[in-house]
């Protein structure tokens, strides 16, 4: 865990920042890394105890075990522009394994996403030449791909051609004919359980798009587990804003803008809601009537375990896989996230798994492992899932069960209580469909930056949208520097010298 130390936001070195970023998740410490690596002073002020937001590891459940609080599987931290500059791979281990991910069906068959995209479509059999097809150009121009994906929709794609070739397959994946290029049940499954990560009724453009993002990292650069834990992603950011000259408050959480002190700039890694209330009237009306109306999407439900050996998936080479989409076929994943959206808790759901001890064992004692498992709920759920979670992985896994040495189970209710940004248990701060990727969380070739001077958003609400990537800060304090500082080139990360 970080050390970062509690005081009150008033007890900084100087008094006066430059800049104050609001909030420590992946997206506020990349915008203070920017800023001061730009030379500016940075204060980060954050409500939690602990550094990180959705990136955070620690003790959920019995001494010895390490998990997860949120993000656990880490394809965008190779992808990310933000990342490669910042170097993120040189300065913590990230973990790629041969499988980027898994997907059993009934019967001991499973879905087997191979970083090495020939040995996929091999495994494949009859599909493989349509899988082949579906990812073969995707995967060859992945940088591009991840530039595009990695940028706000409202600008002209800077590689046409690959953008064009995304966006042909997004369409015929979004569309209800979305299994025509297949003629059996696993590889429509491993699309439909990429495609659920986006927590939305499928097929649709937005769900089709994440699935083919996401299926082109697991053939591209693979999909790590950083060895300790998200964390490990969040303490790197943290040494080098302190290296920078830069400081975080923990236990301050901020609730009106007019508390802070002067700072030439603050940047929020907040929802939209928050912003608007906290910078109340320092917002435009209409601005803040905007904000307001941005629309909050379904909810997770979480469950961690301790357990005492590792889990006995009915097939084999999942036993050695990190990460795992349960739920069944396509019909019955997208069955489940129908009746979420309708508002129910289907019987046998989505449940998207890590087991990241298989790949990094110093998160349990010896032979122990640790499993992270969330599905999806309707917004605002207050209904355990640990049952049915437990169940779904009983089907794959007989006598998971009786491996079961504690656990730590968290409504979508419960996980907005851990984290303000997660409005009824949405943990993409805002639901991703079409129109709130294209307007998030409003209309502007400039997101991050609101009408009211100094004052920014970068969290996963602003563009690229949700995961561990850091781009939104970054985006978010380039504008800053911009337009506060007066940088017209991109001094971002340039100097690198720590102060
Ligand atoms: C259960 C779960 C699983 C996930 N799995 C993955 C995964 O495997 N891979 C992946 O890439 N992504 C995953 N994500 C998503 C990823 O964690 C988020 O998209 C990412 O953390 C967003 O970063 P952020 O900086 O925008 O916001 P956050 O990480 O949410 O951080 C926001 C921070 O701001 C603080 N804050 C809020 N309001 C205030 C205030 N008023 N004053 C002070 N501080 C405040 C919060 O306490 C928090 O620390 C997961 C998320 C969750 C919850």
């Amino acid at each position: 865990m970080s050390d970062a130390s509690a005081a009150s936001p008033s007890n900084t070195a100087s008094g006066s920042p430059d800049a104050i970023v609001v909030g420590s998740g992946p997206n506020g410490l990349a915008a203070a890394v920017t800023l001061a690596r730009a030379g500016l002073e940075v204060l980060v002020l954050e409500r939690a105890s602990t550094i990180g937001g959705g990136a955070r590891s620690g003790a959920l459940t019995i001494p010895g075990f390490t998990h997860d609080l949120g993000s656990a599987v880490h394809p965008l931290a190779l992808s990310s522009g933000f990342f490669r500059r910042f170097e993120l791979q040189k300065r913590i281990e990230l973990r790629v394994p041969e499988i980027s991910y898994g997907h059993p069906l009934d019967g001991g068959l499973a879905g087997l996403a191979y970083r090495d995209l020939e040995r996929t479509v091999d495994a494949l059999g009859a599909d493989g030449p349509a899988w082949r097809q579906l990812f073969a150009l995707l995967v060859q121009n992945a940088h591009r791909v991840a530039q595009f994906t990695g940028s706000p929709l409202l600008q002209l794609p800077r590689h046409p051609l690959t953008a064009l070739r995304f966006g042909l397959r997004a369409l015929e994946q979004g569309l209800p004919s979305w299994n025509v290029r297949f003629a059996e049940p696993l590889a429509p499954a491993m699309l439909a359980g990429l495609a659920a990560h986006s927590i939305r009724p499928m097929p649709s453009l937005s769900t089709a798009g994440a699935a083919l993002a996401l299926g082109t990292t697991a053939h591209a650069r693979g999909w790590p587990i950083p060895v300790g834990g998200s964390q490990s992603i969040t303490d790197a950011l943290a040494d080098d804003l302190r290296a920078h000259g830069g400081s975080i408050v923990t236990s301050a959480e901020v609730s009106d803008v007019r508390d802070l002190p002067a700072a030439r700039a603050v940047l929020f890694d907040t929802s939209p809601r928050a912003l608007a209330r906290i910078a109340g009237d320092r917002l435009p009306l209409r601005y803040r009537r905007r904000l307001e109306g941005f629309a909050y999407g379904n909810g997770v439900a979480k469950v961690d375990f301790a357990l005492s050996g590792p889990v006995p998936w009915t097939n084999e080479e999942l036993r050695s896989t990190p990460t795992l989409h349960l739920g069944g076929s396509r019909e019955e994943i997208a069955a489940g996230e129908a009746e979420v959206e309708a508002g129910g808790h289907p019987e046998s759901p989505y449940v998207l798994v890590a087991q990241p001890t298989v790949i990094d064992a110093s998160r349990a004692p010896e032979g122990q492992h640790t499993l992270w498992a969330y599905t999806h709920v309707p917004h605002g759920s207050t209904v355990d899932r640990e049952a049915a979670i437990v169940a779904q992985i009983e089907r794959f896994a007989p006598g998971f069960r009786e491996l079961i040495r504690a656990s730590s189970s968290r409504t979508a209710a419960q996980m907005q209580q851990q984290n303000a940004n997660y409005l009824g248990g949405d943990i993409a701060v805002g639901e991703p469909t079409l129109g709130q990727l294209v307007a998030r969380p409003v209309l502007s070739t400039d997101p991050w930056r609101t009408p009211a001077r100094g004052v920014y958003l970068c969290s996963s609400a602003t563009p690229p949208g949700p995961g561990v990537h850091g781009l939104a800060g970054y985006y978010a304090a380039r504008s800053a520097l911009k337009h506060e500082f007066g940088y017209d080139a991109h001094p971002y990360l340039g100097t690198g010298a720590p102060r």
